[in-house]
């Protein structure tokens, strides 16, 4: 399970693996291993025609590296892979979400002392004290500070973190109005920078043209579906096929979990809704007998060729 394939100045969901890593994880798999599509892996299942040492690369979120920047990294190595895109950010003018919080909070800038939200009715108060001011050095130093660190360098990172946990369970519409009220407090433009713009239509369109790539469906807005009830969650799931059907002219095969969050409810509604299998976030092999709608995977990091072909090993034996 990868995110994102590019350089990033600062990667604090931890989500992005340069393009050179990439290639080195890609020559690894052509070489050692046997690079299928997600659809050939299921099908293969129920009769165990999967071949040994198979391996399937997948993508989240949908960001425009994965065409520009992985892309011709899997077309050299004939590759497949699947994306799994959020629908309802395909087109827009504004950044992820999550995305938003590194541009408001974690790059340079002046912010107001105190913020007071209003998260789905209770009041979320911050005091950012001297960190309100948030120097080219300051980010310098804190740049490699990331989510899965146990310390946080100041309060910027604190809030961060806090916020995020605050607005992950949040329903779409809920969650773009704490954006918007984190707009307002930091006197923010809701715009994308060009490394965090999602795809374009048109993008999406000339993915799917290269043949190697499946995309499949991330639901609309990005939501921890288990926080969610049954009703939204359908929708989330339904929505976003037809929109990636209505954009691509072709049955969405494949679903994911935004953050693998799901209820063995959500898992029955992704099969009735018609798809044929999904990838969660749970670390494992596929076996034989595995429910095809919910598919572990295992997250790369930005990891250097000899610690990804360490990893596969460990992973898959010798
Ligand atoms: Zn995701």
């Amino acid at each position: 399970m990868y995110h994102r394939v590019t350089n990033l100045p600062n990667d604090p969901h931890l989500v992005a693996v340069t393009p050179k890593y990439f290639g080195d994880h890609m020559e690894i798999i052509r070489k050692h291993y046997m690079p299928i599509s997600l659809q050939q892996l299921v099908k293969g299942l129920p009769d165990g025609k999967v071949p040994t040492r198979a391996v399937v690369v997948t993508f989240d979120d949908g960001y425009p590296d994965n065409l520009h920047e992985a892309m011709p990294l899997l077309e050299c190595y004939d590759i497949p892979a699947t994306m799994f895109v959020t629908a309802g950010q395909v087109g827009s003018q504004r950044e992820p979400w999550w995305d938003e919080l590194d541009r408001l909070l974690l790059q340079p800038g002046m912010l107001p002392p105190k913020l007071c939200l209003n998260i789905d009715g209770s009041i979320f108060d911050f005091q950012l004290g001297e960190a309100s001011t948030y120097g080219a050095q300051d980010y310098r130093r804190d740049r490699g500070w990331h989510i899965a660190r146990e310390d946080d360098p100041g309060p910027r990172q604190h809030l961060f973190r806090k916020l995020l946990a605050a607005i992950s369970p949040l329903e779409g519409t809920e969650r773009e109005k704490v954006i918007n009220d984190l707009l307002v407090w930091a006197g923010a433009e809701p715009i994308a920078r060009p490394t965090h713009r999602p795809l374009t239509i048109d993008e999406l369109v000339q993915l799917q043209k290269c043949g190697l790539m499946e995309v499949g469906a991330h639901t609309m807005t990005h939501p921890n579906l288990a926080d969610m009830a049954a009703a939204q969650q359908r929708t989330e799931i339904r929505q976003s096929k037809q929109t990636l059907e209505a954009i691509l002219n072709r049955p969405m095969m494949s679903f994911a979990f935004p953050f693998g969050s799901s209820t063995s409810e959500t898992v029955a509604m992704v099969r009735e809704e018609g798809f044929t299998c999904a990838c969660s976030t749970r670390s494992d092999l596929v076996f034989r007998g595995v429910n095809r709608f919910y598919l572990p995977r295992f997250t790369v990091r930005d990891w250097d060729g000899e610690k990804f072909g360490h990893f596969l090993r460990w992973w898959i034996g010798d």
